[in-house]
């Protein structure tokens, strides 16, 4: 029997072990079994190359648990180990600048086991003993059993095993008697090493007899050894991608497509990605991409690894380029991962144009679920909007899909305004904005459906990538002033009664339910007599508002809308004519005196305007301001009257509530008013 001490600097190896790892204690197992079919991966490689002429048919680890015993046993039939070769790997562990990384990387349980290659270290996070108890392959090898208590102190002695292999005995520590359940055990089986290439049993495949579950006599093997990502794609059908997928989430609908990675050059890469059917958000947070290194699970958090907008794909990476115990800020700075992740961006978006290519109808009906993780590629990488642009679709508000290209031979030639911009219509909703809808698609125009989370950023991403386009909301303004086709803007009312009329109409519109400009449009007998609209700019700039921080100002600011008051029509014309009758008449000493006053202003202004303001007398600068407060109280006093007027006009309002109900803006007690008033109206 030998005793002595394990190799470590620092006598406190396994309170840092204890202390720094305890928030993953999971990973002990994965190591533990890892390594055990790494011992088993070897000594196939020897028999390869007939340096073992032992049987390598049936390699597997084994996990057993004794609850009394209180050990977790983990068995393999790999390639063993000698006295020297556990003094080499086992007791002269490097430790160098330990404090140092430890204080860097403590909230990282994955860097300090790699960094250190502590692996078979991990054992002492749940155990107070462990034995290894080992035969090397080597002919005539002697078994050895080691032990160590988790001090700097080991032991080392012959022992018996009849077997090449190795045994892994913990002995687990009171606190960590979880690791004693057959279901805990399980479930970390489950999660870390379902996909290891050689068998790994635990107990027996349960069998129901008598009403319970009973052990049976075949091995309860946990994990896959050959999933479908280690095949070759010629290989796989596409019901294999599909089962892989419900052995990868057990719970979710069938995937879209795949993408089957596969590249040995200038980095190892494999994998199976999985376009979604999304639902909902949740899903998409629920169902993550699991990231393997050789075949054993380190995680489902790819952030960094892939671009962002991947991360909403499902499926699995594996690759032992990618390092894996290193803090996330260093990750996204190696070399080998951005290759890694770029590699990816082009596969997918490849992939992608395929589909589009070799089957058109399919991807059109696969659309709506797919244009979200487009659409958030277009915006956030530019490599994959390069290929992108060849393959997203608009889709018009008949539910037709266009690419990019298509789209703009569509609506080139109709759609040009006289500042040569090609003119995007869009609507947000089918159903609120049905009637701007019908009315561009009367002109002939065409109008495009973009009701998401992404159109705003999108419609600004396009409007600086296409060369002298617009997209623009058809409820923003009536159609012929969106798309404005010659300069003239014939018919236009004189200020003063375009004046006269704006003060009515603001006396019709909804009181402190937004701001409302009026204006006034020839827009022929036989168009709408009133319309409302906003703004694309405001509207744009408060949808962002919800989106973004620092964006509230816009939030703030109240709904800005525009009365358009279309001039050439019947009911319009007998509103103007009838406000003609009924108070032109009393409009006129009002008129009179502020003409009056606006003179004596300009007289006085022709009289101050080439002096200095010390040379104005007190006697001028009294009457010019008590002559403006004269000429601001007749014009108040004619708004008022206007809007007096405009308020009592059922006509006019009755013409402004139907634009209003068009928009969906009548509501409430406005609506119910507008519901008598109509029934009224009908009856004389
Ligand atoms: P790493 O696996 O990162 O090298 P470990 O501390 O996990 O670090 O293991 C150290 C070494 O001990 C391994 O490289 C291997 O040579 C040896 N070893 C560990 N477990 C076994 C096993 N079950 N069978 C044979 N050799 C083993």
């Amino acid at each position: 029997m030998q005793k002595g001490k394990i190799g470590v600097t620092s006598e406190n190896l396994f309170p840092i072990i204890k202390k720094f790892l305890y928030s993953d204690h999971d990973i002990f197992l994965r190591e533990i079994v890892s390594n055990a079919v790494d011992a088993t991966q070897k000594l196939k490689t020897l028999a390869a190359v007939g340096q073992y002429k032992g049987n390598v048919e049936n390699l597997k680890v084994s996990v057993s648990f004794d609850k009394e015993a209180k050990t977790l046993t983990i068995s393999d039939n790999g390639i063993g180990m000698t006295a020297e070769e556990i003094d080499q790997y086992i007791n002269q562990i490097a430790f160098s600048g330990a404090n140092e990384f430890v204080e860097k990387y403590k909230n990282d349980a994955n860097a300090i086991i790699g960094h250190f290659g502590l692996g078979f270290y991990s054992s002492f996070m749940i155990s107070e003993r462990v034995e290894i108890i080992s035969r090397s392959y080597k002919e005539g090898a002697q078994a050895v059993r080691w032990e160590c208590d988790g001090s700097p102190d080991y032991v080392i002695e012959d022992a018996d095993r009849d077997s090449v292999g190795t045994d892994i005995i913990m002995h687990v520590n009171e606190d960590s008697v979880e690791f004693l359940e057959e279901n805990k055990i399980n479930d970390i089986l489950n999660k870390y090493c379902k996909f290891l290439p050689i068998p790994v049993i635990f107990g027996k495949k349960k069998e129901w007899k008598d009403g319970t579950y009973v052990e049976g006599t075949e091995d309860n093997q946990i994990n896959d050894t050959n999933p479908a990502w280690t095949r070759k794609p010629a290989d796989l059908k596409d019901e294999d991608y599909k089962s892989f997928y419900h052995q990868l989430y057990p719970v979710g609908d069938e995937p879209l497509f795949n993408i089957h990675l596969n590249v040995d050059y200038p980095f190892n890469l494999t994998g199976i990605l999985y376009f979604p059917k999304l639902k909902n958000t949740i899903e998409i947070q629920k169902n993550k991409i699991q990231l393997y290194s050789n075949q054993v699970f380190v995680t489902d958090s790819v952030e960094g690894v892939v671009p962002e907008f991947l991360t909403l794909l499902h499926g699995v990476l594996d690759s032992p380029d990618i390092p894996l115990n290193v803090s996330r800020s260093y990750l996204q700075g190696d070399s080998n991962v951005k290759k890694i992740s770029s590699h990816i961006t082009k596969k997918v978006a490849d992939r992608l144009n395929q589909i589009f290519k070799e089957s058109r109808s399919d991807f059109e009906n696969k659309w709506d679920d797919l244009k979200i993780f487009i659409e958030y590629g277009m915006l956030t990488e530019e490599k994959f909007y390069e290929k992108a642009q060849n393959f997203f679709l608009f889709k018009n508000t008949d539910g037709k899909c266009f690419t990019i290209e298509e789209y703009e031979k569509l609506i080139k030639e109709n759609q040009t305004d006289k500042d040569k911009k090609v003119v995007h219509l869009y609507a947000s909703n089918v159903e609120e904005q049905f009637s701007f809808i019908r009315i561009a698609k009367d002109k002939g125009y065409d109008v495009l459906l973009m009701d998401e989370v992404l159109s705003t950023p999108l419609i600004n991403m396009f409007e600086e990538k296409f060369k002298d386009s617009r997209f623009v909301r058809v409820d923003s303004d009536v159609i012929e002033k969106i798309i404005r086709k010659e300069d003239n803007e014939a018919n236009k009312l004189d200020p003063e009664k375009s004046g006269e009329l704006t003060s009515l109409f603001q006396g019709v519109v909804p009181e402190g339910k937004g701001h409302y400009l009026i204006d006034f449009e020839s827009l022929g007998e036989n168009g709408s007599p009133m319309v409302i609209t906003r703004d694309e700019f405001m509207r744009r700039m408060k949808d962002m508002s919800k989106m973004q921080a620092g964006m509230s100002f816009y939030g703030e600011l109240p709904d800005s809308y525009h009365l358009v008051v279309n001039i050439d029509h019947p009911l319009v014309k007998n509103v103007i004519k009838d406000k003609e009758e009924k108070i032109d008449g009393q409009l006129k000493a009002l008129n009179t005196s502020i003409s009056e006053l606006s003179k004596q202003k300009e007289e006085i202004e022709k009289v101050t305007k080439d002096k200095k303001d010390e040379e104005i007398s007190q006697v001028e600068k009294d009457t010019l301001s008590d002559v403006e407060k004269q000429l601001d109280d007749v014009k108040n006093q004619k708004i008022e009257k206007l809007k007096g007027y405009g308020k009592e006009n059922k006509l006019a309002r009755q013409l402004v509530d139907l634009a209003l109900l068009a928009n969906g803006l009548l509501k409430g007690e406005d609506l119910d008013r507008f519901v008598n008033r109509s029934l009224e109206l009908i009856k004389n």
